[in-house]
């Protein structure tokens, strides 16, 4: 495996690693240094974008606890996104855990909304 560095066991099963490594290809609707954006398979709304940490994190909490500094990235490039796609009006939501909905264990934040902005 050419990898720069050796992955963990959950990295290497994790589905937001692979789209991190390109070896699952997204359409990326935004890249920073340390986040990218793409989005939905399944949307719930018109707009509904994932923002991830290109870090593996198994959620927010993690996140918050390991790296605050990319987490307040995460909510720029989310909050960036939500200015452009929506009207304003918009969902921020971090699902953690499986009881709440959590289906990919590396932390992500959704941007949803039906409130679109003008003309995009
Ligand atoms: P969670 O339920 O963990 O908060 O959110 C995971 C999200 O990832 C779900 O909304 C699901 O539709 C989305 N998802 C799962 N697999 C893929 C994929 O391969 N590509 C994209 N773009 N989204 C995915
Ligand atoms: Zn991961």
């Amino acid at each position: 495996m050419a990898k720069t560095r050796l992955m963990s066991m959950n990295e290497a099963n994790c589905l937001f690693c692979k789209i991190v490594s390109r070896d699952i290809t997204t359409e990326f609707v935004a890249e920073t240094a340390n986040t990218l954006a793409f989005w939905d398979i399944a949307p719930l709304a018109k707009v509904h974008l994932l923002i991830i940490p290109k870090q593996h994190h198994r959620d927010v909490a993690e996140l918050a606890k390991n790296a605050p500094a990319i987490l307040s990235e995460v909510l720029k490039t989310a909050t960036d996104l939500a200015d452009t796609f929506t009207s304003g009006s918009f969902k921020l939501q971090f699902n953690t855990g499986a009881d709440a909905g959590q289906t990919v264990f590396h932390a992500h934040a959704h941007i949803i909304s039906d409130s679109v902005k003008d003309g995009s």
